[in-house]
């Protein structure tokens, strides 16, 4: 090769190697800025909440217009600091990695206290809005991203307003459960203010306390049509000795489960009140992610497990539970206080699991929150003859009507940013 075109070529090759390496730049360029979604990457750009009654609101926004929103409830006393303190892991992140951002929030807090309480109730309600943007972002309902659909309905019970035949509106209360098409109730039967009690720390039930905790299930078995199941709560306050004798009695009414017999904590216990009885017990709204329900299923403790899914880590946490828990053939029945926005939620998650039984419904008393229940979205009442037919809106697919909500806040309450 001549001097000239040597220096001609080499001067070329240069610019070829440099027209690639722009290309290749540009091509990153627009993979970093946009997704498989036809749409440009996702920013989350701010976070904020809002505390009604039992719910805590997350609502995350993003710099295209899209906002999530997530609720978390129960274990809510102090969980909007720690929103506030997930920021660093949240603006400037692509929502639409849930479980990426869920892993580092939960794994960032392991000194913090991220094994179970008021964080991952506050990272629940992150974790939900999160699934909202996503489905928002992509155009789908939740429950595709969770899987697809097994089911068009979740199956709803009452968590009824009365338990005794002395309460003057049990009438009132039984033809709700009726009328409104349930085919399962729950009654509470641990009563505190019985005067048979002997000690106000101590919950050894004498007697006379499991003879009128056995006539409340007796007078709901009797006042309910057979074709509508009962099941009974204990609240985890009982010892061991009563919790047996309770599930031995209880055996003949056949319910749907007997909840938490004993305090939630002790699996060995729950195990204990499982294998004396032939009562299905069940218990799990009182236990965090997937670590809390192991050794529950793995001592095969329960009959049934109820994770509140705007408590337990969400709605890929809540499935996830949901798969460990039907490798033991065991069905899930989420504990539920949520508002109809956390409702729904629940409901992608439950249509899109094989072992889903019913979910709680806990609005029907008193009267005003049966009214909040029907304002609460702007799509009214989402409850259909004792179902939820799960949406086909992208997200959770409600929005909240904030007008009618704001008004329930206690006064002088944050409502998101103002
Ligand atoms: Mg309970």
């Amino acid at each position: 090769m001549r001097q000239m075109d040597r220096r001609r070529f080499l001067h070329s090759a240069a610019g070829a190697a440099a027209g690639l390496f722009s290309l290749q730049g540009l091509s990153a360029a627009i993979q970093t800025a946009t997704t498989p979604y036809q749409r440009p990457r996702l920013k989350i750009t701010k976070v904020s909440t809002a505390v009604v009654g039992g719910s805590l609101h997350a609502r995350i926004y993003t710099d295209q217009g899209i906002f999530g929103q997530g609720e978390a409830v129960d274990a809510i006393s102090g969980a909007v600091p720690i929103i506030e303190s997930f920021r660093g892991h949240l603006i400037g992140r692509d929502p639409l990695n849930v479980d990426a951002i869920w892993e580092r929030i939960r794994t960032a807090g392991i000194f913090a206290g991220a094994q179970a309480g008021q964080y991952i109730t506050a990272l629940t309600a992150v974790e939900i809005a999160l699934w909202d943007i996503a489905g928002k972002a992509t155009g789908l309902p939740i429950y595709q991203l969770l899987g697809g659909k097994m089911r068009d309905r979740v199956r709803m019970y009452c968590d009824s307003g009365t338990n005794n035949r002395k309460d003057p509106n049990a009438q009132k209360f039984i033809s709700q459960i009726i009328d409104m098409g349930f085919t399962a109730a729950k009654i509470d039967i641990d009563d505190a203010n019985d005067p048979a009690r002997f000690d106000r720390v101590n919950w050894t039930a004498n007697n006379q306390e499991i003879d009128n905790m056995v006539d409340k299930v007796a007078f709901m078995r009797e006042s309910l049509p057979k074709h509508i199941e009962l099941a009974v709560d204990m609240h985890g306050r009982y010892d061991l000795g009563t919790a047996k004798r309770m599930a031995k009695e209880l055996e003949p009414f056949r319910l749907l489960w007997l909840e938490e017999p004993v305090p939630p904590e002790n699996v060995d216990a729950m195990r204990d009140v499982r294998q004396s009885t032939h009562t299905p017990i069940c218990a799990g709204e009182n236990l965090f992610l997937r670590h809390g329900f192991r050794q529950l299923l793995e001592k095969q403790a329960v009959d049934i497990i109820m994770p509140d899914i705007q408590k337990c880590g969400g709605l890929l946490e809540g499935r996830k539970i949901a798969d460990m828990a039907h490798t033991y053939y065991i069905p899930m029945a989420p504990h539920a206080q949520a508002s109809p926005i956390g409702t729904m939620a629940t409901c992608h998650m439950m249509v899109a699991i094989p072992n889903a039984l019913v979910v709680e419904w806990h609005w029907g008393h008193p009267a005003s929150r049966h009214e909040q229940w029907k304002v609460y979205v702007k799509e009214g009442d989402i409850l259909q003859k004792g179902y939820i037919y799960v949406t086909d809106k992208p997200g959770i697919g409600v929005e909240m009507n904030d007008e009618a909500v704001r008004k329930m806040q206690r006064p002088g309450q944050k409502w998101f940013d103002t």
